[in-house]
């Protein structure tokens, strides 16, 4: 018999994912109210960066791929470091993670280097504020080098359908985490520093201060700013206080969908 709608909904991957991801945004958000770290404006910033994620991810759905079935083609096709090298499938998923997340570094990197990606990138670092909602906050045409950016990642690795399903569900909520206005009890904020991303090293990233946005551009592991010297361990000034957004993007229009929609093309 055929599946029903909803068994064949609850039998796709990617609709889970989704799933988590808003589970994981309702978690973050309840816990921002009683442990926050900055006293910070939410409903209409809210507004516009979750109409922001649902127009991108409406233009990205009409993408006749994802990454799931470049995944699968590598495969097929016997592409990829992995699949010459085969190793067990555990292995296979831990090392396709930290591999994709270390794609995922340089490709943060390279956002904020040349001008024109710069201008793409800059859209989720003009939010005034930091919080979960902020990980939504990305102009389509970012998503979509991104993605064309992992794919590529994927192809090279070899990586199989199974391991980028766990790194894209793994990456999804922990990028809602570490973009979370949570003030983490300073004991587990340090347990977690000398290999993950936690949210106050994120913070640092989102500073106005030039030299301080340069810094953190790792997701999940931490090593990677290490290792490439961009890793800041504080902002100068406290978390509580310290200014975030861009100077030329502050006032309540710059926050509106329709604006961060066409800032990529306007001045400076
Ligand atoms: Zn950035």
């Amino acid at each position: 018999m055929a599946p029903t709608f909803f068994q064949h909904r609850l039998a796709d991957p990617q609709w889970l994912r989704l799933a988590a991801t808003a589970l994981a945004l309702g978690i973050l958000l309840a816990g921002e109210a009683p442990w926050p770290r900055r006293a910070a404006r939410r409903r209409q910033r809210w507004a516009a960066n979750i109409a922001l994620l649902m127009f991108s991810a409406l233009l990205l759905a009409l993408l006749p791929v994802a990454s799931l079935g470049v995944a699968a083609w590598a495969q097929a096709h016997g592409l990829g470091l992995l699949s010459a090298w085969r190793p067990p499938r555990g292995a296979e998923i831990a090392l396709s993670v930290v591999a994709l997340d270390l794609a995922m570094y340089w490709n943060h990197r390279l956002m904020h280097g040349p001008d024109w990606l710069w201008r793409l990138h800059r859209v989720h670092h003009s939010d005034v504020e930091f919080d979960a909602t902020t990980a939504l906050r990305f102009h389509p045409f970012e998503l979509l080098a991104a993605l064309l950016w992992k794919w590529a990642a994927i192809v090279l690795l070899g990586a199989s359908p199974l391991a980028v399903l766990v790194y894209e569900s793994i990456a999804g909520v922990y990028a809602l985490f570490v973009h979370a206005n949570l003030h983490l009890p300073a004991r587990l904020d340090r347990a977690l520093r000398p290999l993950f991303v936690t949210p106050d090293l994120h913070r640092v990233h989102h500073s106005t201060a030039f030299d301080e946005g340069n810094c953190n551009f790792g997701t999940i592991f931490s090593c990677w700013d290490r290792c490439f010297r961009s890793h800041r361990a504080q902002p100068r000034q406290p978390h509580a206080a310290m200014p975030i957004g861009l100077d030329h993007f502050r006032d309540a229009e710059a926050q509106r969908l329709r604006a961060m929609l066409v800032q990529p093309w306007r001045a400076p």
